[in-house]
């Protein structure tokens, strides 16, 4: 079966399915870590889990037993990927209980936490304490050893997505091995965004830096002319700025543009390069209710209640829908954009929101931001699974003269040929995870199609 034809089967197989209670088990189960099995999908419930068993350890220790005596296995962090990245034909080891803050080193400026723990779970505290972040994806409801995998990120054209943020790390190998590193390890910029490749990390040491609020101001209506005439003066215009569009009527609708309090921040006035400022909080899907968002307004709050759109403890996002995302050079990002523009009359169909993003370079080899500044070009679909895989390949062609990569935790369809032809350390990467991984105890069905 091929890719598309395998997303499209795993979606129908959905929804053909009563979902059962996710945790029913017996006691028995319980005791020795093994929770459930089939039935259990991801967070936007387009993809079914087919590993047979899912366990979740409540320490390090059981984590290495687990791995040593499975014949294979797969991090789970808190299911927010819209493919089969986080699947496995055995099992899935979640991280669920592995959700503590460890230490927070003031002279180090660091933050060790447990690798399932949730940027929203521990943002709180570090604010209280005096210490910040450097940024949030649009959402603080995911593990921080999950979004550092698939290379998550947020905007802004100085900063690097959260996986730049990482310092040192504790992972535990195929063997059940425990291996500390840090950014001084030869194999850090692989293993940090490893897609689950070398084993499972318990722990990840953030760099921290001096807490910091921000406010964040929408403007409404920014015509298209304005972003290919001044897109970089646009993203430059606060400490993270998003471009939302259904790609209609020649404009933006939305620019939710984030500032810090601590730099200079001028009056944007109600006019911003032709858009108008919104006079009430708005949700990047203009019909949705904003209650779920954080705070605009210009109304200054912490970093953490404001650098993410959607807020701790409600909906992010739709719910019932698919993401896709890819990433185009910053140089070139205009020309992508007006490249895709030119699908808007098939895209817009299916769509529920295009989200326009800046990330800086890094040097992870597996980021699609790898020693490039990049523009990610997000796409929040309806779900309509066959629809939407008929749709990607007409983007990714448009945006492949730009060396266009996927986001690894979303929906895409180009071939691993094409991946490894515009990842200059693919061959590396590959050839380190087999050394760690010599049984193939990591690889998935996932890592078949699109890496080894
Ligand atoms: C509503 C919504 C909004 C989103 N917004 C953004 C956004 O703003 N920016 C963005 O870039 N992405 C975004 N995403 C995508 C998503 O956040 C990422 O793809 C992320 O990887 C999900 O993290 P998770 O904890 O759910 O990981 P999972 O989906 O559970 O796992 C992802 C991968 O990480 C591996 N993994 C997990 N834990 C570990 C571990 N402890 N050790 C080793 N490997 C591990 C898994 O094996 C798997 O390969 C969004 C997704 C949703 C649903």
């Amino acid at each position: 079966m091929n890719r598309k034809a395998f997303l499209k089967t795993s979606s129908i197989a959905f929804t053909g399915l009563m979902i059962a209670p996710q945790f029913s088990c017996t006691q028995e189960k319980k005791e020795t870590g093994l929770l459930s099995q089939n039935n259990r999908t991801n967070w936007a419930k387009n993809y079914t889990y087919k590993a047979k068993e899912l366990f979740e350890p409540k320490n390090p220790e059981e984590v290495s037993s687990l791995i040593k005596d499975l014949e294979g296995s797969k991090a789970l962090g808190s299911k927010h990927c819209f493919n089969d990245i986080a699947d496995d034909p055995v099992a899935q080891i979640s991280t669920h209980h592995l959700n503590k803050v460890i230490a927070i080193d003031p002279e180090k400026m660091t933050i060790t936490v447990e690798a399932g723990a949730r940027y929203g779970d521990f943002s709180k505290e570090l604010y209280e304490k005096g210490f910040a972040l450097h940024n949030l994806a649009s959402l603080p409801h995911i593990t921080v050893a999950g979004a550092c995998a698939t290379a998550t990120h947020g905007s802004g054209v100085k900063n690097g997505n959260l996986a730049t943020g990482v310092m040192a790390l504790e992972l535990i190998k195929p063997d059940g091995e425990i291996v500390s590193m840090d950014r001084s390890h030869p194999d850090f910029n692989a293993v940090v965004v490893g897609l689950g490749a070398f084993g499972i990390i318990t722990k990840m040491t953030l760099a921290i830096q001096p807490a910091f609020d921000v406010q964040q101001d929408v403007f409404l209506d920014l015509p298209l002319e304005s972003v290919r005439n001044n897109f970089n003066e646009i993203m430059s215009s606060g400490y993270s700025v998003s471009l939302f569009t259904n790609w209609m009527n020649d404009n933006v609708s939305e620019v939710w543009v984030k500032r810090r309090t601590d730099e200079e921040v001028k009056d944007l006035g109600s006019e911003f390069y032709g858009a108008k400022a919104a006079e009430i909080n708005v949700h990047p899907i203009l019909e949705l209710d904003a209650q779920n968002c954080t705070e605009q307004l210009g109304v200054p709050g912490p970093w953490y209640d404001r650098l993410p759109h959607f807020k701790m403890g409600f909906l992010p996002s739709a719910g019932e829908e698919l993401q896709a995302e890819f990433f185009v050079p910053r140089e070139k990002a205009v020309d992508a954009i007006m490249e895709i523009e030119k699908l808007k009359d098939e895209i817009y169909p299916l769509l529920m929101i295009t989200e326009i993003r800046t990330i800086c370079g890094d040097e992870f080899w597996m980021s699609p931001c790898y020693q490039q500044d990049s523009v990610a070009i997000h796409f929040t679909w309806k779900q309509m699974t066959p629809e939407v895989m008929a749709v990607l390949p007409k983007i990714e062609a448009a945006i492949a003269p730009f060396n266009g990569v996927p986001h690894w935790g979303k929906l895409f369809t180009i071939s691993r040929e094409k991946l490894m032809e515009r990842y200059p350390k693919f061959n590396d990467f590959v050839a380190l995870a087999k050394q760690y991984d010599p049984q193939g105890k990591f690889i998935n069905d996932y890592l078949k199609w699109n890496i080894y």
